[in-house]
């Protein structure tokens, strides 16, 4: 992939922890790395197919003296994704911001951080068995939609599912969506959460009735397996309503975890839950 880079931008602005800092202002140092396609701008030598670095360094300047924050890993991380979900055709940004006048008693050149964030897809398995199950599943999908930090790629089939694990309550509606999104997977978990609260859900027990579970089947070609968070989802090989909407929208997708893919794990499954 091909970078677009832009070296040294200097603001004045007012961020930092110490009341000082925040009154009387300081230099800062921006670099910005954006990974992008240039070959279709090479080929035009026109600007429009291109990205503008007049426009970036424009962005980069009004960011830092719009908003003020206490540190530099928040700065730096609100500006990679401000960039990112700006010019939308990078795949990746890396934004440095250095403080060369940073308030510490000792001689020094510069205080730095350096970040980088980009686009990844995910796949979100999404479930409802009360109040309006399609419409708690469509109004996430939509405010998801509207996030600048989501794209929606594909969206599958609904299913009528018998309930899992927990027998005794009604059919759940389940469905499948692909999206691309700047949010780390931990961030991921946490905007579905905002989501699944959006629709009414309390906390109840693990796989008790809830108007709306947006569960993170898939995070690019991620493994994670800690207390809050296992991707590929754990339950996923063994739930139909999960892999028949994925066949829908990826049936050769390989499952990082096991190497197969859609179909193979669907085949492999002996219980069935979606109601035909
Ligand atoms: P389930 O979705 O299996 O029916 P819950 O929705 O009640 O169960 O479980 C929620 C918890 O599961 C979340 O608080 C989260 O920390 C944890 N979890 C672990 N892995 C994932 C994942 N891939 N997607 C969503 N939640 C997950
Ligand atoms: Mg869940």
């Amino acid at each position: 992939m091909d970078h677009i880079i832009i070296r040294g931008v200097e603001v004045f602005a007012y961020h930092g922890v110490y009341a000082k800092e925040r009154e009387e202002g300081q230099k800062f140092l921006i670099d910005a790395d954006l990974e992008c396609d240039t070959s279709k701008a090479a080929n035009s030598d026109e600007l429009e197919d291109s990205i503008d670095y007049g426009k970036v360094t424009q962005l980069i300047s009004t960011f830092m003296i719009k908003n003020q924050v206490n540190l530099l890993e928040t700065l730096a991380n609100q500006l990679a994704v401000e960039l990112l979900t700006t010019f939308t055709d990078c795949r990746n940004v890396t934004v440095e911001i250095r403080k060369p006048n940073a308030p510490i008693p000792v001689t020094f050149q510069d205080v730095a951080i350096k970040v980088t964030r980009g686009w990844h897809t995910a796949y979100i398995a999404t479930g409802s068995n009360m109040g309006d199950r399609e419409g708690n599943i469509e109004n996430a999908i939509l405010n998801l939609g509207a996030d600048t930090k989501f794209k929606i790629i594909k969206t599958s089939n609904y299913y009528e599912t018998k309930p899992y694990g927990e027998e005794n309550q009604d059919n759940f509606l389940n469905g499948m969506v692909k999206l691309k999104t700047c949010c780390t997977p931990y961030e991921l978990l946490d905007r579905l959460k905002v989501e699944e609260r959006r629709a009414g859900r309390v906390k109840t027990s693990k796989w008790g009735p809830r108007p709306l579970d947006l569960d993170i089947i898939y995070y690019d070609d991620i493994i994670i397996d800690d207390e809050n968070l296992t991707i590929p989802h754990g339950d996923m090989v063994r739930r139909d309503f999960v892999l028949q909407p994925l066949k829908d929208i990826s049936p050769f997708h390989i499952n990082p975890h096991n190497r197969l893919n859609t179909c193979e794990m669907l085949d492999r499954l002996t219980d069935r839950y979606i109601i035909q």
